[in-house]
């Protein structure tokens, strides 16, 4: 029987971290100790050698334009590898930067056109304004309650091929193009969202979705044991609020 423990690769913290991005990080290994599963965090940044079995899990976080095109080229090189890996059911979750350049291509403010891994069915481009705020969206995904809750600054919008499915849809913010009112992606074992703030402290139960994919993953079918969360649904519930009273 494999060995429940969690190794999480942390793409690019130098580079890919806004508004607290990290705590994503923080959020998922912490999770994984308190029910006595070891948890390690590897960083990795451009030019850095990964060692691909050992990985569990992926996180990568949101850039600015000017970064996103520091390591766009290093994540494609590494995206040949990341993506089989992903189609493979390596649990993955991507925000707002990362996001974009797992889709087709982020055509940046300046219309520079960086290539992404083309691994979603998405495409990017900069809109005349930046999508601002707190983001209330429901999602299909398996998980209870249904609402994700976070925070969005991105002048991209986000369009999704047939392949890709949203990971939510809002009912505040304004999600992928402010048009279609559909927030992130979801394929395989990864999700993609816009979400900042940092999103999985204030969203346990997604945390603990990206949790039982990677023991899945190592080939450990166990429930997760229920953890206490009322602070964490507690930060949850007052952004939810924000919705009900806009
Ligand atoms: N630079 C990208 C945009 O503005 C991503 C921003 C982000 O990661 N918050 O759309």
């Amino acid at each position: 029987m494999a060995e429940r423990r969690l190794n999480i690769l942390h793409l690019y913290p130098e580079n890919m971290n806004l508004y607290g991005d990290r705590g994503n990080v923080l959020a998922l290994a912490q999770r994984a100790r308190w029910r006595e599963i070891p948890a390690r965090i590897v960083t990795r940044e451009v030019g850095q050698p990964v060692d691909w079995d050992a990985v569990d899990l992926v996180f990568m976080g949101g850039g600015e334009d000017t970064h996103q095109a520091r390591i766009a080229d290093d994540f494609l090189a590494l995206g040949r590898e990341l993506a089989s890996r992903l189609q493979d059911g390596l649990p993955m979750l991507a925000i707002c930067g990362a996001y974009q350049l797992l889709g087709r291509y982020y055509e940046t403010a300046d219309r520079t056109q960086l290539p992404g891994l083309n691994y979603l069915d998405v495409w990017t481009e900069a809109g005349d304004t930046r999508a601002i705020g707190d983001v209330v969206s429901y999602t299909d995904l398996p998980i209870e309650p249904r609402s994700l809750v976070g925070f969005e600054n991105h002048g991209g919008r986000t369009f999704l091929g047939s392949r890709a499915r949203p990971l939510g849809e809002v009912t505040l913010g304004q999600g992928n193009n402010g048009e279609d009112r559909s927030e992130g992606a979801v394929q395989d074992r990864v999700i993609a969202t816009y979400l900042h703030g940092s999103l999985l402290p204030k969203n346990p139960h997604l945390a603990d979705l990206l949790l039982m994919w990677a023991l899945m993953n190592r080939g450990i079918d166990d429930r997760l044991e229920p953890l206490a969360a009322d602070e964490e649904f507690g930060a949850h519930e007052t952004i939810l609020s924000r919705s009900r009273n806009s």
